[in-house]
């Protein structure tokens, strides 16, 4: 074991501090611990704040008067009294244990307390997990490190604690952990351990996808979701998780594609990291040629592969993935639709206003930039750089032109029939001039769309004669017609198009 004096500042925040100054003083040992050290010196932001001590948990309740909860492993969560501490973070505090038996390669088949950091260090998965941080003045200012994981932090080296082959059968999941935090940390595996991920592989299989679930997500929310789906497949796990996207490597397209199916998936959910987009399009962006392999044909007429259908037979193989990983509903739902639609605009002809107006219906208004999102995805994942080309910002200028509610009469607070009832006027062209008269003022001065001031406005001007209503009419008509073209041309001009 080796302990290493900081000179380094490594900061944690006030409320991490006085839970552990809370517990020693109180006579406990305590120590921050876990992956919150490990990024701590790397300088990334922990996720979540993890302490360890000798106290048991009927102790910590006592201690910390705002504790709320308390599980099977004995962990605490403990709130900070003190309301100053904004952005406050539950810590969770845990006694020593010691983890044995894992007859199911999942779960240790007993779990004790224990007296010593010792042995809540040696449970741990990796050597860079299995640092524990000694506070004073809200900073670690010592670092106990009993396997080496110093060193490994400074080698970028990912590793178990002991060996290899015995913690993966041990619980499975700690396989794809390793590919998962390697993939966050921009670490390698070493040797010993990446070989055991090859021969344990299998083990995935006896865990509960909701588990693979969470760590496959986080693959894909990290900057590099391309070198995680890629070392995944090279260590021979991606097929306990999605085999499916195996079927595309290797499976050539035309010309417009450089790359084979497989890695025009990875690249173009790498873009969608690239612009810190959120789970559902990446998820789209991996899925969305799933169904190529499947539907590719060759066209001996064009001397070209087809590929017709792919987005409809995709989207119900993307919804089988999702489901089997037990994705959400709504995120399964949002995501198919992606994939299903995803080929919209992806024709050389321009298209028309009612053809984007059909897609809105289709995906619906609020999937609506999301499947824009996955079509810049797609066409960077071709290989083609350029990110927002001409026709691209001419379909965002329709999508936004389409979305925007027109300027009509429906606009006023007093509709057609009420107006009937407030004049007692039957229904005709008349009632149509007073309507437009009525907008032209409104689009004029917004502040007079009441339905007091329509009311008394449309009294005086129904003393009119009807030649006059009518140039009235028109006149708001032409208005209207004025400021719509004038809205549209200012859409067109935020997109730089025509
Ligand atoms: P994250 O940044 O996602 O929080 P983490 O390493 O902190 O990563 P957690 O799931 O928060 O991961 O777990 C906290 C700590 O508990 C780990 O650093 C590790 O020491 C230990 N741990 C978690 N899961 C396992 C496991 N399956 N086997 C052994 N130790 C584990
Ligand atoms: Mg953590």
């Amino acid at each position: 074991m080796t302990t290493y004096k900081q000179d380094k500042n490594l900061q944690v925040p006030k409320e991490v501090s006085y839970v552990t100054k809370t517990l020693e003083n109180s006579g406990f040992e305590a120590y921050l611990i876990g992956g919150s050290v490990r990024d701590i010196i790397l300088g990334r932001q922990p996720k979540d704040w993890d302490v360890a001590t000798n106290a048991r948990p009927e102790d910590i309740i006592k201690i910390f008067t705002k504790t709320f909860y308390e599980n099977k492993f004995g962990t605490v969560g403990v709130v900070q009294e003190d309301a100053s501490f904004e952005n406050l973070k539950v810590i969770e505090v845990t006694p020593y244990r010691i983890e044995s038996g894992y007859s199911d390669n999942r779960h240790p088949d007993r779990v004790d307390f224990s007296t010593k950091l010792e042995d809540d260090l040696k449970r741990r998965d990796f050597t860079i997990n299995a640092l524990a941080g000694h506070i004073k003045d809200d900073a670690i200012h010592e670092i106990i490190d009993m396997f080496g994981g110093m060193q490994d932090i400074k080698d970028k080296s990912l590793r178990t604690v002991g060996k290899a082959t015995d913690r993966f059968e041990e619980d499975g999941l700690r396989i794809l952990r390793a590919v998962r935090i390697t993939t966050e940390l921009g670490f390698s595996i070493n040797t010993e351990t990446q070989e055991a991920i090859v021969s344990c592989g299998t083990l995935l299989k006896n865990i509960a996808m909701e588990r693979i679930q969470v760590e496959f997500s986080k693959i894909l929310m990290s900057d590099s979701p391309i070198i995680g789906v890629n070392l995944a497949q090279k260590l021979g796990i991606l097929k306990f998780i999605a085999p499916e996207l195996e079927q595309g490597i290797g499976v050539e397209q035309n010309q417009a594609h450089s790359f084979d199916v497989w890695e025009h998936l990875l690249r173009s959910l790498q873009h969608a990291a690239d612009q810190n987009w959120p789970l559902e399009i990446r998820l789209a962006a991996l899925f969305h040629d799933i169904a190529k392999p499947e539907t590719r044909r060759f066209s001996h007429e064009t001397k070209q592969w087809t590929f017709y259908g792919h987005e409809v037979v995709g989207s119900r193989v993307t919804r089988k993935i999702l489901e089997r990983l037990k994705y959400p509903k709504k995120t399964i739902d949002k995501v198919t639709t992606l994939v299903r639609w995803h080929m919209f605009m992806s024709d050389t002809e321009t298209i028309s206003l009612a053809a984007v107006r059909r897609m809105i219906v289709n995906v619906g208004p609020e999937n609506i930039w999301d499947l824009m999102n996955l079509r810049i995805c797609d066409r960077i994942g071709t290989g083609r750089p350029k990110a927002n080309p001409y026709r691209l910002r001419k379909y965002k200028a329709m999508i936004e032109e389409a979305l925007r509610a027109p300027l009509t009469v429906s606009t006023l607070k007093l509709n057609g029939k009420e107006l009937m009832e407030v004049l007692g006027e039957a229904p005709g062209p008349k009632i149509g001039y007073i309507l437009h008269a009525l907008l032209e003022e409104v689009i004029e001065k917004p502040e007079l769309n009441t339905r007091e001031y329509l009311e008394q406005r449309s009294k005086d001007l129904n003393k009119l004669s009807i030649e006059d209503l009518k140039k009235l009419g028109e006149l708001g008509k032409h208005k209207k017609e004025e400021v719509e073209a004038e809205n549209i041309e200012e859409i067109r001009k935020k997109y730089g198009v025509k």
